[in-house]
């Protein structure tokens, strides 16, 4: 018996990429820092590692910050500037920073692995809706590589990425995008994300119906509020998604 579903009239599904697809935590940020550190310090020597986690860290917030905070994706090139201006005291060569764009965009390549669950898992929902991937991340090239690295591209009708916008999640226009895209409102779209703010506030403001992804733990840490809107389900595992979906899990009989 499949129990009837929570979610009716759900036309789309649009995931959210690290910590929800794939997983993006220490051991990815760690990897990804060697490989990208490695490069700088070839180029300009030995590499301040307190400094550059400081400046990463700073980075990885800006977005967010701001009272009402803009929400604006910060460029790679731009960043890269500015952490080799602010741990080195010099102008980097633009050169260089091309470079070190795809040294940043490798190193992210290489540290992204998807689970064997997770190609079944869309070619199960890509047979009843349309399915989209709304990311924050500052370099869209380096999403899309790594979609194609673990085979995930075919499977999505859309790909919206913060990069791409100049915008991140919970900027509005970034779900009307996705919504653009595939073709759907809001009220027949389902997003599942790991993070409280840019997924779970965001989507729910953009009118959409929300899963709160648990299983990894992000690198971020937003504060919840009083007021805060709630997910409408919280999943520890993916597959759990296909009975709130009307649709039975591979083994259920
Ligand atoms: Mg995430």
């Amino acid at each position: 018996m499949t129990k009837p579903p929570q979610f009716s009239n759900i036309k789309a599904v649009v995931f959210d990429y690290g910590n929800t697809l794939i997983p993006f935590g220490r051991a990815q940020v760690d990897e990804f820092d060697r490989r990208l550190g490695e490069a700088i310090e070839a180029r300009y020597g030995t590499l301040d590692r307190d400094g550059y986690n400081a400046h990463r860290d700073a980075d990885r917030m800006r977005p967010y910050e701001g009272d009402p905070p803009a929400f604006r994706e910060s460029d790679p090139v731009e960043m890269t500037a500015a952490l080799i201006r602010a741990l080195y005291g010099v102008e980097p060569d633009p050169r260089d920073l091309e470079t070190l764009l795809e040294v940043r965009r490798e190193a992210f390549v290489g540290v992204v692995e998807a689970e064997s669950s997770v190609a079944p898992l869309l070619t199960a929902l890509r047979a009843q809706f349309a399915i989209g991937l709304l990311s924050n991340y500052p370099d869209g090239v380096a999403i899309r590589r790594s979609m194609d690295k673990v085979r995930l591209a075919p499977h999505f009708n859309s790909v919206v990425v913060s990069g791409d916008l100049g915008l991140v999640k919970p900027h509005p226009n970034t779900f009307a995008t996705s919504l653009r895209e595939l073709g759907v409102g809001p009220e027949e779209t389902l997003f599942v994300g790991d993070n409280w703010l840019a997924d779970v506030q965001g989507a729910k403001r953009a009118g959409m119906r929300v899963v709160h992804f648990t299983r990894w733990i992000p690198p971020e840490h937003f504060e919840r509020h009083p007021g805060d809107a709630q997910p409408d389900a919280t999943i520890s595992r993916l597959e759990d998604l296909l009975p709130l979906l009307g649709l039975e899990k591979a083994g259920d009989a």
